[in-house]
């Protein structure tokens, strides 16, 4: 635990440091008061911190993992305690359902989904679950099934118990309710941190960037244009950050997070968002899986913070 503070500790003056070289490059100092480090929330800019918070028993500054820890992401920064929390809930636990019913559907996983279960016409809820590759059961939640349908359902199966009884028949629904855009807005927002980790300030600090700040505080307020799309032969383990070049009307920082690709612009970039990802997805029916074609150069994988960009302005 010491030393894991003493890594964040690290974490945080690096950062202060990169943020402060950044600044001084674009002539903003003046918008960080002087003498000590100040460490900036990189999701929303709008929260500054002294190395002290860390101490903090319940600490305002927390770890960020980048992608989500539920799908083998590791921390990448340190951010906010609003953005972090409010962010699991809006936007991670949508990519979570979406994997589980993924993984589920594909047969890959023992996680139980609420699913409607009907047999001869009747119907009841519970969690569904696969064992191994050939057991099945499904446990009814008695609060979301009436008495007299139970009842009905112990009829129906009984049907189909014994020496004569027809082959069971039953259709099985998933019943999770997924808000897409949600989901892969969590995905845009583990690939912002990953470049932040890579590139640093200099970086998230171009303007078409707030745009997806805005986003990232209030979903509702900004739409984003469609700027992940998935891969189905995609490792889930696959992480790669790439900075592709051709053709030149596709060039971006492109993260690969499992079957995710996400867009993001270029360093000093000077298109919008909305031209990115037209060059990208154009007239794509984004539920099929993309395939394209792309050159570039892949970039190291940042295990920490790296700020490479703003460590041009330093040394
Ligand atoms: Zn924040």
């Amino acid at each position: 635990m010491v030393r894991r503070l003493e890594t964040r500790k690290t974490w945080f003056t690096d950062g202060a440091r990169a943020l402060r070289a950044d600044l001084r490059a674009r002539g903003r100092e003046d918008q960080l008061p002087s003498g000590e480090d100040w460490y900036a929330c990189p999701l929303c800019l709008t929260t500054i911190f002294r190395i002290e918070v860390l101490e903090e028993p319940d600490s305002m500054l927390t770890e960020e993992h980048a992608p989500p820890a539920w799908s083998g992401g590791t921390v990448l920064a340190l951010t906010c305690k609003p953005c972090n929390s409010e962010s699991g809930r809006l936007f991670d636990g949508e990519a979570h359902k979406q994997h589980t019913l993924g993984r589920f559907l594909a047969g890959e996983s023992s996680e139980p989904v609420r699913a409607a279960f009907t047999v001869d016409g009747v119907t009841t809820y519970g969690d569904w679950h696969v064992t191994g590759t050939t057991g099945m059961c499904m446990f009814g939640v008695p609060k979301a099934n009436n008495r007299a349908t139970a009842d009905l359902m112990t009829e129906a199966m009984d049907r189909y118990v014994g020496p004569d009884a027809p082959d069971l028949r039953f259709t099985i629904t998933p019943r999770m309710r997924i808000n897409a855009d949600r989901a892969r807005t969590s995905w845009i927002r583990a690939a912002y941190i990953v470049a932040f980790a890579r590139f640093g300030w200099r970086y998230i600090a171009q303007p078409a960037l707030d745009l997806m700040r805005r986003h990232f505080k209030d979903p509702a307020s900004v739409t984003l244009p469609i700027l992940s799309m998935t891969h189905p032969d995609g490792d889930p383990t696959r992480r790669e950050i790439w900075i592709i070049r051709e053709p030149t009307e596709r060039r971006c920082v492109m993260v690969v997070l499992g079957q995710h690709r996400v867009l993001l612009p270029l360093p000093d970039d000077n298109r919008s968002l909305e031209d990115l990802s037209h060059a990208w997805v154009g007239d794509h029916d984004i539920t099929q899986p993309a395939r394209f074609s792309a050159n570039g150069v892949q970039f190291a994988w940042p295990d920490k913070p790296m700020y490479s960009l703003d460590r041009l302005s330093m040394n």
